[in-house]
């Protein structure tokens, strides 16, 4: 199940000119396989989740064929019209929405994954979307970049959420940016699963 997912994820397209100061780097077939397959597993009584920040939209594929309904958000326009063409490749029931995720307001929390900016060109950016999550959220899928585990669990912490599964992982990214010297680079990730804590 899996690898016939990720298989699929790897046929769809790609930002076409990434823009460097959104930190647009796409999540790796195979890792979203892993978190859709993972949240229909323990998340199956979840219906709807929010991917924020969704770029070309692998993770809102990803989770959309394992069943689960999702809305996509990105601020930039270019990206979701790629995000849309791969959710009519897949059939999948998935929306697009052009927001900055800073201003997003839902009346009712949501499932919630995401592959945010890791804030290394923009500060914090990373941060804005975690609150976001927090606020919006009951269950939360989150890529980090390494070494992130005590600030993702503070923060958790803080907002009423505790985190239940860390994943380590090598992300292999593709030669996106003029400056990347490789074709492919490995980077290591925390991926984290979190919940609300029931009072
Ligand atoms: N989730 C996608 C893309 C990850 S790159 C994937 O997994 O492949 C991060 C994405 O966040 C980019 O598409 C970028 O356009 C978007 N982004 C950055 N800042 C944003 C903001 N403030 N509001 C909404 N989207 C934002």
């Amino acid at each position: 199940m899996k690898k016939s997912l990720a298989i699929f994820l790897e046929s769809l397209d790609l930002f076409s000119t990434p823009k460097l100061r959104l930190e647009q780097y796409p999540t790796p077939s195979s890792l979203a396989a892993e978190i859709a397959v993972t949240a229909s597993i323990i998340d199956s009584d979840q219906d709807v989740f929010l991917d924020l920040g969704c770029g070309t939209g692998i993770l809102s594929v990803a989770m959309g064929l394992m069943g689960f309904q999702v809305v996509g958000v990105d601020v930039d326009r270019d990206a979701l019209k790629i995000a849309v063409k791969n959710s009519r490749k897949a059939d999948v029931d998935v929306d697009f929405v052009q927001q900055d995720v800073r201003y997003l307001m839902l009346k009712k929390r949501a499932g919630i994954v995401m592959n945010p900016p890791f804030g290394i060109k923009k500060r914090h950016a990373d941060r804005i979307f975690l609150k976001k999550a927090f606020e919006t959220g009951n269950v939360i899928y989150s890529i980090h970049s390494a070494g992130s585990e005590d600030f993702v669990r503070k923060m958790a912490e803080f907002n009423g959420f505790q985190v239940t599964h860390v994943w380590k992982y090598r992300m292999p990214l593709r030669k996106t940016y003029h400056f990347h010297q490789k074709q492919y680079k490995l980077i290591p990730v925390e991926v984290f699963r979190m919940e609300m804590v029931l009072k």
